[in-house]
């Protein structure tokens, strides 16, 4: 084909391809125990399965209206209640998304302009500053602190300037497993009080939380709530990434602005889905529990490589634990997840592509929401080396 011969100036000039369908690519082609990009290898429920096809079968195949469908919204609003004690209205707060990443990219889409700073935190997650970047926003990063990753709010104050539209969250967090705790949220009430900040929350891990922790939700705190948008995913939640259903919850006047873009993105998502995870949803079963069944698959993969030269560093909540390996190679990151694929046949994901800058961080991540089996092969390699 005769490529394009005009002039391109890139919007995000230094974007490769994302680092988790890198390391899912080697892992295929070298027919490796895929631990990086963060999916389950099992299946979801045949019951949520059984819905979708009822919907389907049902005729329930066109487009859903542009907020989603009402029962979901009104299912969302019910288990947030349940959650959270807050009351979010389904005809104005509550809209489905197709999956979190739309969500964010949306949110960010619809409140930053050219010239308007965003604050990140950083490792942060892959999409929020390439999304900044595209609408002209400044991205000012602050480095979350080792050893535990917690974020400084001192230096967060020193960020916030009079062109600060946006700060970003995530917990519990993607990569570090991190959580933000009850005075980290105060601490953001206040930085943020009086102040025409917006809080984008993204929680798309919020019931993959261990070791009898709460989740912080910006839903418990008032003052936050009434600046924020919530991120929340079903990929996350029902096992089902593949299925990119999610939705964002806001305060009316935030949301219309919020739908004024997600009309214009996708319109609407996927109309069978939405009626079956509404279904789905009726049983706090379906979802309550899953800390239990993946702190157990947390513990368990832990405990098979606690004898390997890898040092664990705690993973508090999501389905990622990160091994440090600086003991055993002084390789960088990159090249080292990519001698683990083709030596040893175990993918991960190296967290310096969560950094804006060159980090030397002997860290690679590794998803743990995989069967028991595969996690004990992946392990038994790692103590191998
Ligand atoms: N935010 C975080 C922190 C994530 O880890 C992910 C996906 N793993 C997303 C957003 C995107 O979720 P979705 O697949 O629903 O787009
Ligand atoms: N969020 C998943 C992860 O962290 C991957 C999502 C994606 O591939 N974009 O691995």
């Amino acid at each position: 084909m005769p490529d394009f011969k005009g002039e391109i100036q890139s919007k995000l000039p230094s974007a490769g391809t994302s680092i988790f369908a890198v390391m899912s690519k080697l892992a295929v082609e070298h027919n490796a125990i895929n631990l990086s990009q963060g999916f389950p290898d099992f299946p979801i429920s045949e019951k949520l399965i059984a819905r979708v096809n009822h919907y389907m079968k049902k005729g329930f195949n066109q487009y859903a209206p542009m907020p989603g469908v009402k029962p979901l919204r009104d299912a969302i609003a019910a288990k947030t209640k349940a959650t959270y004690q807050v009351d979010y209205d389904p005809e104005t707060e509550i809209t489905i998304t197709a999956g979190a990443t739309q969500a964010i990219f949306t949110a960010i889409s619809a409140f930053v302009r050219e010239g308007d700073e965003v604050i990140i935190f950083e490792p942060a997650y892959d999409s929020y500053a390439p999304a900044v970047k595209s609408f002209g926003g400044l991205v000012k990063y602050s480095t979350l602190k080792l050893p535990d990753f917690h974020i400084d709010w001192g230096e967060v104050k020193h960020l916030i300037s009079n062109r600060t539209r946006m700060i970003i969250i995530n917990t519990p967090h993607n990569p570090c497993g991190s959580l933000l705790s009850k005075d980290d949220m105060k601490q953001l009430e206040k930085l943020t009080n009086d102040s025409d900040i917006i809080v984008l929350s993204d929680e798309v891990y919020e019931h993959l939380i261990f070791d009898g922790n709460i989740h912080q939700s910006v839903c418990r705190f008032p003052e936050l709530l009434s600046r924020s948008l919530v991120v929340g995913s079903f990929g996350k939640t029902f096992h089902a990434t593949g299925w990119k259903t999610g939705y964002v919850l806001a305060p009316a006047r935030l949301m219309v602005e919020f739908r004024k873009l997600h009309q214009f993105t996708v319109f609407a998502s996927n109309t069978p889905i939405q009626y079956a995870i509404a279904d789905f949803l009726q049983d706090p079963d379906n979802y309550q529990n899953l800390h239990i069944f993946y702190q157990q698959k947390r513990d368990f993969f832990v405990n098979s490589i606690r004898n390997s030269r890898f040092h664990i560093v705690p993973s508090y909540g999501t389905y990622f634990q990160l091994l440090d390996y600086s003991t055993i190679s002084k390789e960088t990151d990159l090249k080292y997840a990519k001698s683990l694929v083709l030596e040893h046949g175990v993918a991960s994901v190296p967290l310096s592509p969560f950094y804006s800058f060159p980090s030397d961080a002997k860290l690679l991540r590794f998803c743990f929401a995989k069967k028991e089996e595969t996690l004990s092969n992946a392990a038994e390699i790692l103590c191998r080396i």
